[in-house]
């Protein structure tokens, strides 16, 4: 029993690469550490598409290695992949020196955490405000509670203008939240078209945000 829960939690094997982690260390291997976490720089993802969203930016390309271990985290349930998910977010914000009022991450619906066994957004920023509590002092607002969002069919496989349009409506201001005159960055797993974190922006600016950026562990090559 605790060896299950070890195991979807600290899995043994390596997230990005499938093979053993070595030195009882749970999460990546050694060349994975140095491939994917050691020297990560904050990149800013292209916008041509965007207009309510200030900016992207992100940490890692969605490829090879990367995209199994976000595939692995959201399709086969291994949540513990947000440890590392969260280090990896925390190190490129705080290299960044941006500041924010308030981080919050894109919203999941009630329909994808069941099926999907967890609130997988919400984990990146738990994990992301764990890692980097210490270093800021606790001075961050870190809220998941702010944008919620109704189930609608899967976005992959759609274009921008269509991506757009299946979202209308589908993200709101939770009852109660205020975000006017803030600076807000909303952390989410992968940036493809940017629609979803453009969605979260427009609705964020129209509470009267001031500045809205976005926070991706990984974007999809151009
Ligand atoms: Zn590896």
């Amino acid at each position: 029993m605790l060896d299950g829960l070890l195991n979807i939690f600290f899995p043994d094997k390596c997230m990005f690469c499938h093979g053993p982690t070595g030195h009882g260390e749970r999460g990546a291997c050694d060349s994975c550490r140095t491939l994917y976490m050691d020297d990560l720089r904050p990149r800013m993802a292209g916008t041509k598409d965007i207009r309510a969203l200030d900016s992207v930016m992100y940490a890692l390309e969605y490829k090879d290695g990367v995209r199994e271990a976000v595939r692995g985290y959201k399709f086969h349930y291994k949540p513990g992949y947000s440890v590392q998910f969260g280090r990896i977010l925390a190190d490129v914000l705080t290299k960044s020196g941006a500041e924010f009022d308030l981080i919050t991450c894109a919203p999941v619906s009630l329909r994808r955490k069941m099926t999907r066994g967890f609130d997988h957004t919400g984990l990146l920023l738990d994990e992301t405000a764990k890692a980097i509590g210490s270093k800021l002092h606790g001075s961050k607002q870190f809220d998941k509670n702010i944008l919620a969002r109704r189930h609608r069919p899967a976005q992959s496989g759609l274009k921008h203008e269509q991506r757009m349009s299946n979202l209308k409506g589908a993200i709101w201001l939770k009852n109660g939240k205020d975000v006017a005159q803030m600076s807000v960055l909303v952390i989410d797993d992968v940036v493809t078209t940017g629609s979803t974190l453009e969605e979260c922006a427009r609705v964020l600016k129209s509470a009267g945000a001031a500045y809205v950026m976005g926070l991706v562990l990984a974007s999809t090559p151009e």
